[in-house]
């Protein structure tokens, strides 16, 4: 079967009084519309490796994640997709959730781990697949060249230019990607990256060891809210506002840091009047669901 997926990720401009008090456009490209679960980013990431575990006539994906994991969801639904089996190695202990569930219901097998052995994902794959012949080992959030190189063809689809982009940075390999994008496209374009965990300067190592060549970009360190996955009243607030004002969905572990960022940067100068800001939604809304008791 051919890996493919009709790309649907328009453009849609954010307005703001904000903005236009500073004198910028903002836009957002909906990379959240690619497809329900096999959201944004994610879907970016896992084409190259689908298309490689094909090549390589490997028909059971083994990947990594949180219980709460997008990239887990991702690669169920995209296994269920595109015909192959796949199997989540689950960090902690035994747990149930809407994001499991999902899961599940795409077929994928869980399995539980404590948070020592978890470290090392080769190892446990070798430990559980070791001599299976059909399994093809997927890093924890699809991270790896074959993700880069997905996340670059984001680039391919602009048919505007813009002075700034804006992606939030788990491991750093759609940030890469993008980068990898700006470059062979010869574009002007400043790539900023927004580090959901707190002390993520190391990001910048991570994002390093992926690009096609060295090039200059920012990292906005200051927008964590006290680490992964944790947020702040005034992070709610703002995801509550900017929801209802704009209707585009977004969750708090990586599309709400990330343009809470682009709101305060704007708010403090960062930006020339004239600037054209596009911000990526990288999907991840199922997230929510997680965290509804923080609203
Ligand atoms: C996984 C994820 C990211 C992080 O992408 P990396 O390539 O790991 O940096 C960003 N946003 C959302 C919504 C995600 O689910």
């Amino acid at each position: 079967m051919h890996i493919a997926l009709d790309i649907f990720s328009p453009i849609h401009q954010i307005t703001d009084p904000l903005f236009e008090a500073k004198g910028i456009e903002v836009y957002i490209k909906r990379d959240d519309m690619i497809h329900p679960l096999i959201s944004g980013n994610k879907w970016r990431k896992l084409k190259y490796l689908l298309q490689k575990a094909q090549d390589e006539g490997k028909t059971h994906l083994i990947t990594f994640g949180g219980a709460y994991s997008n990239h887990l969801l991702a690669t169920a639904a995209a296994a269920a997709k595109f015909g192959f089996r796949s199997t989540g190695i689950v960090r902690g202990e035994e747990v149930e959730n809407d994001t499991l569930f999902m899961c599940r219901l795409h077929g994928m097998q869980l399995l539980f781990t404590d948070r020592d052995s978890y470290r090392d994902k080769p190892a446990l794959f070798e430990k559980h697949f070791g001599n299976n012949a059909d399994a093809f080992f997927i890093d924890e959030g699809g991270a790896s060249a074959e993700g880069a190189q997905g996340c670059s063809e984001l680039v391919d689809e602009l048919t505007d230019t813009y002075t700034h982009i804006f992606c939030a940075c788990g491991t750093g390999t759609t940030a890469a990607g993008i980068i990898n994008g700006i470059s062979k496209h010869q574009l002007s374009t400043r790539f900023n990256a927004i580090p959901v965990f707190k002390n993520g300067g190391f990001m910048r190592d991570e994002i390093d060891s992926y690009l096609s060549k060295p090039v200059d970009y920012d990292l906005h360190l200051d927008y964590h809210f006290g680490g992964y996955a944790k947020t702040t009243p005034d992070l709610i607030q703002f995801i509550k506002t900017f929801v209802a004002k704009t209707g585009v969905l977004i969750e708090p572990v990586y599309t709400a840091k990330m343009l809470y960022a682009l709101y305060d940067l704007a708010a403090k100068d960062h930006f020339k009047a004239g600037d054209k800001i596009l911000a990526i939604h990288t999907g991840g809304i199922w997230g929510l669901m997680g965290m509804k008791e923080k609203f």
